[in-house]
């Protein structure tokens, strides 16, 4: 099966109860058991519900996993992976990982005793220096957050598996329609499905795919354990995301090349990040590993003030934080997103107070241009 027939096949077609070819809201949270213990599959809707189990068919089929798990964010998700370890434990973490990745790992599971390490994981040497005698994991996020990082997925789980750790991608950007971490050697998949595979900026959820039947035992027994479950509604909402997210995807990345193109040539903008770009230091792996480079591209504008002066007269890309949606949004990392991190480190990290962040949507590409065009030159 092709990708696109995947995103509409794959799962359970349908529903089996019904034949209803859009697989019905299960608004129920308990089943009629028919003598004790004796019940049709389900028993209770934190254990599982169809709607939700529907969804977590479809998202294993398009990771190539062996289990999906949908949670009721994606904070919730990657919280729940990290639960299948001990105290005492030590993970290996992409340096730039999302925020909220980083603020459950150093302000939360840290006070379970579940410790990390943050490295650039895009040189592959360095998770090498990283690990300790109880790292148990090595969680990738590639592309990064605002600056477009690309870690070789396939070269840094070689080294997780040579040490016997777990690697574990988050794959939000990418998706599964341009990117198969499993195939490339990945144990678990996870995703805020909040973004692209919602894409319409009105679901905030989380899924997970791993590759075994053990770890579909173990997070099971977490999920049902710790019940951050997604409910049936915004279960539904994602699957009828998903039936379009090759289309979005196609879509969002012709008209983010076209952008690209245009901030590169334009005088007023400094340095453009975009993986699709041949000088971007990890384009290779990049072409290599996945199907295409996203809708995300970072630019520096120069400055605060002029960040702020683009940010006043642009009209088609909205001011929020967030990506992923079929509507353009744009944001200021240093200011938004990674306000909590401290300037000498923001500067470290090359998120200079004039980046500007944008997520591209599925308007027509000439709007965004001269709608860039004159913010830019206002
Ligand atoms: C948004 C995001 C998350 C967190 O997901 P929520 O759905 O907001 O909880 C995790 N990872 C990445 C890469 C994200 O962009």
């Amino acid at each position: 099966m092709h990708k696109k027939t995947k995103l509409i096949h794959g799962g359970i077609f349908g529903d089996p109860h019904t034949g209803a070819v859009s697989t019905p809201i299960y608004q129920v949270s308990t089943y009629k058991q028919e003598s004790v213990g004796n019940f049709k599959g389900y028993e209770y809707s934190r254990t599982g519900n169809p709607t939700r189990h529907a969804l977590e068919e479809l998202i294993k089929d398009l990771e190539n996993g062996k289990a999906g798990f949908a949670f009721g964010s994606g904070m919730a998700a990657i919280t729940a992976v990290m639960m299948l370890f001990d105290s005492g434990d030590h993970v290996v973490l992409t340096d730039d990982v999302y925020g909220g990745t980083y603020r459950v790992m150093t302000k939360v599971l840290n006070r379970m005793g579940i410790s990390s390490t943050f490295v650039d994981t895009s040189k592959v040497e360095n998770i090498e220096a990283a690990i300790q005698e109880n790292t148990k994991a090595l969680f990738i996020e590639t592309p990064t957050n605002p600056l477009l990082k690309v870690t070789d997925i396939q070269k840094a789980s070689l080294v997780a598996k040579k040490h016997n750790l777990l690697t574990i991608v988050d794959n939000t950007f990418s998706t599964p329609y341009w990117q198969t971490p499993i195939n490339l050697g990945a144990d678990i998949v996870l995703h805020s499905a909040t973004k692209y595979i919602g894409g319409h900026s009105d679901v905030v959820a989380g899924l997970v795919v791993v590759n075994s039947e053990k770890l579909a035992e173990e997070l099971h027994f977490v999920q049902n354990s710790t019940g951050g479950i997604l409910g049936p509604q915004d279960s539904w909402l994602l699957m009828r995301g998903i039936k379009t997210l090759g289309l979005r995807m196609e879509a969002t990345e012709k008209n983010t090349r076209r952008i690209v193109d245009f901030l590169e040539s334009h005088p007023f903008v400094g340095k453009v990040y975009y993986p699709g770009l041949e000088d971007h230091p990890n384009h290779e792996v990049a072409k290599q590993q996945a199907g295409g480079f996203g809708g995300m591209v970072s630019f520096d504008i120069g400055s605060a003030e002029k960040a702020d002066k683009l940010l006043a007269r642009i009209k088609y890309f909205t001011l929020a934080e967030s990506l992923g949606a079929v509507e353009s949004l744009i944001s200021v990392p240093a200011r938004m997103t990674h306000a909590s991190i401290p300037a000498e480190r923001r500067a470290e990290l090359g998120i200079v107070d004039g980046l500007v962040r944008i997520s591209v949507g599925i308007e027509d590409v000439e709007d965004l241009i001269a709608d860039l065009k004159q913010a830019i030159e206002g």
